[in-house]
């Protein structure tokens, strides 16, 4: 028989999360701070509690899936813990992950705080490619695998709690850098000079074609030398910078998306890097290192 849980918050995300479970033939009980936006789930075969303190007595496995961590300890406040195991799916900090976990471990609970990288739709297709970044508990993760499996994919990236959300944060602060450039882009093109719509397929290809160079910074970190096969070089790219931003005064746009990275490629630069390419400025970035 399937292992019956819990699922605090019943929003976009825990809805689609409770209903995968129960169409799996899990048992789920449901709780949502306002209980109209749980009804549609009974429907479906959840149990509504009326209480999140109620919803936790239900089951010893507990996911919970608010707003942010605030609203964690909010909803967990006078709840009894101890036994339980608690899968924290709300998107957080890894210090906010870490403090839960020894906030949890307190109570007598057992741990795993999860990053979830899929939206709503793709939870319960395991065709969409979605998955959840899962760190804390070991023998929570073990034991409970083949249930956290169902909604989206499983990746456990280690004991310390602050991992899931760490490598979730990494990867939405990439995805920023992404969307950056291909606002400046659609902004550079003028709709009414090259159609968007013709553009967005030589976008996608250009994109997908340089995102391999992310293994080349991998191994250049992993190797310390940053010159390693290094196809072009940042002196090159500091003078191509030029004709960027020349282009973007030329189509009256603002420049403001791309002027922060410039700035760091011209400072490495100038420390007498121009045989590295871009992996340098990670340094840069590095603020334990004190003024750089
Ligand atoms: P929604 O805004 O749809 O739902 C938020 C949920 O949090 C609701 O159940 C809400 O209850 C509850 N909530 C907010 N504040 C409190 C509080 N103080 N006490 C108790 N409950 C509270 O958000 P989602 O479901 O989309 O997101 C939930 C989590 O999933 C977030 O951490 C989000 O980052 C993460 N996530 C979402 C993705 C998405 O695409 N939607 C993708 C990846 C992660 P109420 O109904 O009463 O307001």
């Amino acid at each position: 028989s399937r292992t019956p849980l819990t699922v605090l918050g019943t929003g976009d995300m825990g809805t689609a999360l409770a209903r995968a479970w129960l169409a799996a033939g899990h048992p789920v009980t449901v709780w949502n701070r306002t209980a109209s936006r749980a009804e549609p789930l009974a429907a479906e075969g959840a149990t509504v509690a009326r209480t999140a303190a109620e919803a936790v007595a239900a089951n010893r496995l507990v996911v919970v899936c608010l707003l942010d961590d605030a609203s964690v300890g909010e909803a967990l406040d006078g709840a009894a813990l101890a036994g339980r195991d608690l899968v924290n799916l709300t998107t957080g900090t890894p210090g906010e992950g870490r403090s839960r976990a020894a906030w949890a471990e307190e109570r007598g609970a057992r741990f795993l705080d999860g990053g979830i990288m899929a939206v709503p739709p793709m939870i319960g297709a395991p065709e969409s490619g979605g998955y959840v970044f899962y760190s804390g508990s070991p023998e929570l993760f073990e034991e409970h695998r083949d249930t956290l499996a169902v909604p989206a994919g499983t990746r456990y990236v280690g004991a310390d709690p602050g991992f899931a959300a760490l490598h979730d944060v990494a990867l939405l602060s990439a995805m920023s850098g992404m969307f950056a450039g291909v606002t400046h882009a659609f902004a550079l093109i003028r709709p009414e000079d090259v159609a968007p719509k013709d553009f967005a397929p030589l976008l996608v290809d250009w994109l997908t074609a340089m995102a391999p160079a992310v293994h080349q910074t991998a191994d250049q970190l992993q190797s310390g030398d940053y010159t390693r096969n290094v196809v072009s070089n940042l002196a090159m790219q500091v003078a191509g910078n030029t004709t960027l931003l020349r282009t973007a005064g030329e189509q009256r746009v603002s420049p403001e998306l791309l002027t922060p990275y410039m700035a760091l490629m011209e400072r490495r630069l100038a420390q007498g890097h121009g045989d590295e390419d871009g992996t340098g400025i990670i340094e840069l970035l590095d603020l334990r290192a004190g003024v750089s």
